[in-house]
């Protein structure tokens, strides 16, 4: 089938055939990677490799740091705050349900500023990042630069000289070139665009590290310095996250041609599906049209009825986990990394088929 779920979501076949390959015995190792030591030398060459493979592919500059964390990205709502927040002030922009649980968490441990939100208007765009008004206090900026749920995502980042920007990229990481340098930090939940659920990674600017909030007692799991000066084995770390990690960065390096390549079959997939919704009486895509992810695309018929019925044959075609999320409603296609052109070619000639026999 083509999962367009939302995450866990696809993964390169190419990379699950690899995995399978290697399942039992890693290399001539005599043992599966999920049952080797973490300390020991095999498995320290993967978990080099990983980072060395993300340092590659995304250009991250010498001076940022990597860190493979347990607890998804919702554990990354509270470390950034617990970690980052020195002058006991941040800004968030609140442009989904995710920033929003961002900035609930932050609350915990200081004042945060909701400096822009979408949600007047159901989070159907981007507020305008120049018009914004930051605080001159602010430890950092936060947003979440592609809003899975809705849809939408900054196309433009906001910039305050001297006030690091910290993003959530969690389903938008690697679909395209990103300028590291922009930031102050980046975190992602690994379980769309990158490896197996289980995971997250945060990539730190290392002066962000070394200046770290002092005020606040923080349990060593979520401590930046402490899991990174540990090379991300503090703990035992998601041994098979990490490696299934590794294989995705090789698959864009070797077999797509790095994230230029990717960005151009992720526009080309999206374009596909907005041209047809843009052009259907009958299918309508709720977003401003210039903040329209390419990750995530929503889309509504004209009622209820008809969306679970789209769901429901969609799913008899094998176009499967297109139900939109519960706060939106319709229908969302996820067109992550791994989705092949194909597959946004047969949900768009379902559309049309299922537009011209109920509209
Ligand atoms: N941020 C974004 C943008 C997401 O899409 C998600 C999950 O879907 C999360 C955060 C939460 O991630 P996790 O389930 O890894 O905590």
């Amino acid at each position: 089938v083509y999962n367009f779920s939302a995450g866990p979501s696809m993964l390169p076949l190419s990379v699950l055939q690899k995995a399978q390959s290697e399942l039992l015995e890693y290399g001539s190792s005599g043992q599966s990677v999920m049952e080797m030591s973490h300390r020991s030398s095999v498995y320290d060459a993967i978990i080099v490799e990983t980072e060395a493979a993300l340092r590659r592919v995304l250009n991250i500059p010498d001076n940022y740091k990597v860190g493979f964390i347990q607890g998804g990205a919702s554990t990354q709502f509270a470390m950034v705050p617990m970690n980052l927040m020195t002058t006991g002030e941040a800004d968030y922009l609140v442009t989904g349900q995710f920033s929003g649980k961002a900035a609930k968490e932050a609350e915990k441990f200081g004042t945060v500023h909701v400096v822009a939100s979408s949600k007047d208007k159901n989070f159907t765009y981007i507020p305008d990042v120049d018009a914004v008004e930051y605080s001159p206090n602010a430890s950092y900026i936060h947003i979440c630069e592609n809003n899975t749920i809705y849809g939408t995502r900054f196309t433009k980042l906001p910039q305050v000289d001297g006030i690091p920007l910290v993003a959530d990229m969690s389903s938008c990481i690697l679909s395209r070139p990103t300028d590291v340098s922009k930031y102050g930090l980046i975190y992602f939940g690994v379980q769309k665009n990158v490896a197996p659920a289980g995971m997250a990674v945060a990539i730190v600017r290392e002066d962000l590290l070394e200046n770290a909030r002092t005020d606040l007692a923080r349990p060593a799991m979520l401590d930046y310095k402490t899991l990174i000066d540990a090379r991300s084995m503090y703990n035992t770390p998601n041994c098979w996250s990490i490696y299934m990690m590794g294989l995705v960065l090789h698959w864009i390096e070797n077999e797509v041609g790095g994230l230029t390549e990717m960005e151009k079959r992720n526009n080309a997939k999206a374009q596909l599906l907005y041209d047809y919704l843009d052009q259907s009486s009958f299918f309508q895509n709720p977003v401003n049209k210039a903040d329209r992810s390419i990750m995530n695309v929503t889309f509504a018929s004209p009622s209820k009825e008809l969306d679970a019925k789209f769901c429901q044959e969609a799913a008899e075609a094998g176009l499967v986990n297109l139900k939109g999320h519960r706060s939106v409603g319709g229908m969302r296609a996820s067109i992550y990394n791994a989705m092949p052109l194909d597959g946004v070619q047969a949900l768009v000639a379902f559309m049309k088929e299922f537009e011209a026999r109920n509209g």
